[in-house]
């Protein structure tokens, strides 16, 4: 008891402890220091009643306070590692960006920029001018227009073209995208009535000529990105849906989700239709996201024929739901990697982790067995297994990505626990659980990553870590 009463008497003041660490590590806002030291008090005081704590020195309690600067100090949104072979992961941020894109956000948002303002000519300009003519280069189409993102694209799409009047989608097409957008709601905000034609399985095209009304606008394909219908199915394609439109005049909109300019069948992978595929089959107005498979940041891309797409941009709605100026910025880097294709497979993210063949995936798991072996020699085991990947982010649902991951056991934790622990970590590690085991999926960890999951490894095994 004596003892205790001792240890708890060299718990510093916290007042002293918070003026120490803003000596130690100045440039944090007041606060941080403050309550850095009163949450280091509070648990020295805890363990040492309960008998956790045997020994307390000026320099201990400096330390535990450090730390839990550190703690206060981090942002709340931060780098997390992707260890789940997913590669456009919805909750972990989606797409990373390439090099081009950072360095061209920084330059902008660093200082003035020309976003709305036209140098030449000295006068007001427009902040889509920056990447219209590389999405017409890119995808054939008339004019192009940017926007938040893609259900955004599509509010504005269906607000502009449809209000009032009604909108013929298949059912099989009615999809919900991560639980908030669902394209039957989405109309309804759009202003639009949603006409439900065909079965889910099946819908042929002249289900479609049947709903045509008096007040029909559209005629609309939602392309199936998070889930795929097989076995008995029926399905009308653009063209002919276009073909049908035009005896009709009437337009013809699709949904494409992940907006793909890359025919990944040249890679060995299963086809997606490209944004450049559905231009020229004639559908009038195309929608995509900038941050699924185009590998860029959050955006929604609209493109289509000149006239339509032009109301579209003076809808007062665009006000709302417009691009910002890093996006743009990041957009136009992006894009302008695809003008070589070559560079874009390489340079963009994305793309190169939906590409990596299995074969380089597993040198890579390899690498990081060993790395992992050497930075925790003991009360771990490592194995590379062979996995399945996944592109993940409303994309290619039936593509498997045939890869390899690093299996990791560590003595004395479950697997949850170990998981657990990495994502407490830091930076955190969030990776996949199978059959009880822990995988760090490796075609999503970045190689400039593999020595911080050595690290954060090392640290739970340690016993250091959360
Ligand atoms: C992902 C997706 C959306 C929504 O796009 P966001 O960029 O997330 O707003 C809309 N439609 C389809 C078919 C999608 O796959």
């Amino acid at each position: 008891m004596v003892e205790k009463e001792k240890l708890l008497s060299r718990i510093p003041a916290v007042h002293r402890l918070a003026e120490e660490l803003a000596r130690r590590r100045p440039g944090f806002p007041e606060v941080f220091y403050l309550r850095a030291a009163r949450r280091t008090a509070e648990t020295l005081r805890q363990e040492i009643l309960q008998g956790h704590l045997q020994e307390l020195s000026e320099a201990d309690s400096l330390c535990r306070a450090e730390e839990a600067l550190s703690q206060e100090a981090r942002s709340h949104l931060r780098r997390v590692v992707n260890a789940t072979g997913v590669v456009v992961h919805t909750n972990l941020g989606r797409s990373p960006l390439a090099k081009e894109a950072l360095e061209e956000i920084l330059e902008v948002a660093r200082g003035y920029s020309n976003l709305e303002y036209h140098l030449q000519e000295g006068r007001r300009g427009s902040r889509y001018e920056h990447v219209r003519d590389l999405l017409r280069e890119l995808t054939g189409a008339e004019e192009a227009l940017v926007v938040n993102n893609n259900a955004a694209a599509v509010l504005i799409t269906l607000n502009t073209l449809a209000r009032g009047k009604e909108v013929v989608v298949s059912r099989g097409e009615l999809v919900e995208i991560g639980g908030s957008f669902r394209m039957p709601e989405v109309m309804a905000w759009a202003g639009c009535r949603l006409r439900e034609v065909g079965t889910t399985n099946r819908t042929h095209l002249r289900d479609y000529e049947e709903a045509i009304r008096e007040d029909t606008a559209l005629l609309m394909k939602v392309h199936r990105s998070n889930f795929a219908i097989v076995g008995f199915t029926k399905e009308v394609s653009g063209v002919e849906l276009v073909r049908l439109a035009r005896r009709h005049g009437l337009g013809v909109v699709e949904d494409l989700g992940s907006g793909c300019l890359v025919d990944f069948a040249r890679y060995g992978i299963r086809r997606e239709p490209t944004v450049q595929e559905i231009v020229a089959s004639g559908v009038d107005v195309v929608t995509f996201s900038g941050d699924k498979l185009l590998g860029g940041p959050q955006a929604g891309i609209i493109v289509g024929r000149r006239e339509l797409v032009e109301r579209i941009r003076a809808n007062p709605l665009n006000r709302a739901l417009r691009i910002d100026k890093l996006t743009l910025a990041g957009l136009e880097a992006t894009l302008r990697l695809y003008l070589d294709e070559k560079l874009a497979v390489e340079h963009i993210p994305t793309l190169r982790m939906i590409l990596m063949p299995a074969e380089r995936v597993k040198q890579r798991a390899r690498r990081l067995a060993r790395l992992l072996k050497k930075a925790v020699p003991e009360k771990a085991c490592f194995s590379v297994v062979p996995t399945v990947g996944r592109t993940g982010g409303g994309a290619l649902p039936l593509a498997d990505l045939p890869s390899f991951a690093v299996a990791v056991k560590v003595e004395g934790l479950s697997a949850e626990e170990l998981h657990r622990k990495l994502r407490l970590g830091e930076p955190p590690v969030v990776g996949r659980i199978e059959e009880e085991r822990f995988l760090l999926e490796v075609r999503t960890i970045f190689d400039e990553e593999f020595p911080w999951v050595a690290e954060a490894l090392k640290k739970v095994v340690q016993g250091d870590g959360a």
